[in-house]
């Protein structure tokens, strides 16, 4: 699996500094102009037949950003889930890649953030308004951090498009809404961001004022 791709010229230099002895290379691909190089990818798997059809990417559930991705079927895993295993915190859930492929631990932050989610509420009490506002928020958030190098709060310059030269050259904590930005005022109400350990598998950013717990509907 791939934990991060930088690209250098073909030969080999990532602006400028030579990296094929660096320890954290596990792979490069050369291309006729560029080379990927991955670094410290802790999984490495090399196949003759198509990967698609092993484990365990054949058990991966619905990739939002692929552009067959259909919403009806991630409808159908959160509904599965519900109904099968419904005391799953909706925090763990998210980052379950057998339910929906390709959200991180940051992207969990986020998105249950803009849906305006209580991270651990178990996913059999969450109203239907919030599943469907989850819906919503995935594939958006994600496509966002896809077309944006990972930022998914955004600034829209006077015409309202994004405005990417100022993304490059922000801080980490302005191109997020909670995700580590544990101790700083939430962008939308002014509560300080809760950093939290203990509640669900793996750290967790969120607002406590944003993303009360609703009853169900
Ligand atoms: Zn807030």
């Amino acid at each position: 699996m791939t934990k991060k791709i930088e690209y250098a010229n073909n030969s080999g230099k990532e602006n400028g500094i030579d990296v094929r002895n660096d320890s954290r290379v596990r792979l490069m691909i050369f291309t006729k102009d560029k080379v990927a190089v991955q670094f410290n990818g802790p999984i490495l798997k090399f196949s003759f037949v198509n990967p698609a059809n092993l484990e365990p990417i054949m058990k991966l559930g619905p990739d939002p950003l692929r552009s067959d991705f259909n919403i009806d079927d991630l409808d159908n895993q959160i509904y599965q889930r519900i109904k099968h295993n419904g005391t799953t915190l909706i925090a763990d859930l998210l980052l379950d890649q057998t339910c929906v492929a390709g959200i991180g631990n940051k992207y969990k932050s986020e998105i249950l953030f803009l849906s305006k989610i209580n991270p651990f509420v178990t996913i059999k009490d969450i109203s239907s308004n919030s599943v469907r506002t989850l819906l919503q928020q995935i594939p958006s958030v994600l496509y966002s951090g896809y077309m944006n190098s990972g930022a998914t709060r955004l600034v829209h310059n006077f015409f309202g498009k994004v405005d990417n030269d100022n993304n490059n050259t922000r801080r980490w904590s302005d191109k997020h809404w909670v995700f580590r930005s544990g101790g700083r005022p939430c962008w939308k109400c002014g509560s300080q961001i809760v950093t939290d350990y203990k509640l669900s598998a793996r750290v967790t950013f969120w607002c406590s004022k944003c993303q009360q717990w609703i009853k169900i509907d």
